[in-house]
């Protein structure tokens, strides 16, 4: 139903939006382009694969609400996009940002999962001949509590950029995995390897593995340079998710936020031993009941001090881990 009504107002509100990226990139032709600033620049990733790159921190105003990354996989028959952007102006520029590259149509969005700055772009990239997909438990999360009330939150703090006219959109195609967790799909020549990672970071978290080109689109599960954000992250899952990447090589890995990395080993390493310190010291705390204040001081930090992120990260991703740390105690 949801889709049906969306297909039948989605042209209109395209010609709008188009309208008005004309008009901003003819009044700033000489200007150039900060990703920051509303434009959106193709990055190359390797032969077949780019990605766009939002600003670094939230979303706000000020940046559009562009602080996430989208990547497109040119094929010999169509483009494959990862990921949608967090409005639908952004969606746009994303299709604007692909036709810089290549007249080759969109024939596939697959969105990583459904947090509001990763797929609030798709009702400017839906629409005949556009199949989208995402994982069949993204279902139960756009259907949620928590998804609508995030919609009014944004179109309150994040107006124009979100605004009554933005609309959540639903896969075509939901997809449910068997019990090895990926499968492989041929689009136009070139081989994807689709990995099911759900309930690493959301309940419906995918990863997408271009085999010639070696480049892993990792959603949120990667962090590069940087201490990662966990929260109240499920860090066991996510573990089980990195044991995953390790074995493919990717040889460039384009995470959800922040630049790609063209030397991931150390930073799926550093991911990898972050989390286990985390669950280590913060285990240990739940099991000598100690409190989290106390647990927090007398752990050892200073491997990670240095790295950006620590100040504004550290403590909600301790704290989140205690939390975690005890809910899995009192499951046993
Ligand atoms: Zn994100």
């Amino acid at each position: 139903m949801l889709d049906r009504a969306l297909s039948f107002r989605l042209p209109a509100a395209r010609r709008v939006v188009l309208a008005t990226l004309a008009i901003a990139v003819m009044g700033c032709a000489n200007a150039p382009v900060a990703p920051s600033g509303g434009g959106m620049t193709p990055i190359r990733a390797s032969e077949r694969v780019y990605y766009v790159q939002g600003a670094g921190g939230m979303a706000t105003p000020a940046n559009a609400a562009f602080n996430s990354n989208a990547a497109f996989v040119i094929t010999d028959d169509g483009v494959v996009v990862f990921d949608a952007l967090g409005t639908p102006a952004l969606g746009a520029q994303l299709r604007q940002a692909i036709a810089t590259v290549t007249r080759q149509p969109i024939r596939l969005v697959i969105v990583s999962h459904y947090h509001a700055d990763h797929f609030y772009g798709l009702q400017s990239l839906a629409g005949p001949g556009v199949e989208i997909w995402a994982h069949e438990k993204a279902r139960a999360t756009l259907a949620s509590e928590p998804t609508s009330s995030r919609l009014e939150q944004r179109r309150r703090d994040l107006a124009p950029h979100v605004d009554a006219q933005t609309r959540l959109v639903a896969a075509t195609r939901w997809l449910s995995f068997a019990a090895v967790r990926e499968f492989t799909f041929t689009q136009g020549g070139v081989q994807f390897h689709l990995i099911d990672v759900a309930g690493a970071h959301s309940d419906e978290d995918l990863m997408l593995f271009i085999d010639g080109d070696r480049v892993l689109l990792a959603g949120d599960l990667y962090f590069s340079g940087r201490l990662p954000y966990v929260g109240n992250a499920d860090s066991k899952a996510w573990l089980a998710a990195m044991d995953r990447i390790a074995p493919l090589a990717p040889a460039v890995v384009v995470p959800g936020h922040g630049a790609a990395s063209r030397n991931p080993t150390p930073d799926i390493a550093l991911t990898r031993e972050y989390l286990r310190y985390l669950r280590e010291t913060m285990g240990a705390a739940v099991r000598d009941l100690k409190s989290f204040d106390e647990a927090y001081a007398q752990t050892d930090w200073s491997r990670y001090a240095k790295l950006p992120a620590f100040q504004a990260a550290n403590r909600i991703n301790a704290y989140g881990t205690f939390l975690r740390m005890e809910q899995e105690t009192l499951a046993r």
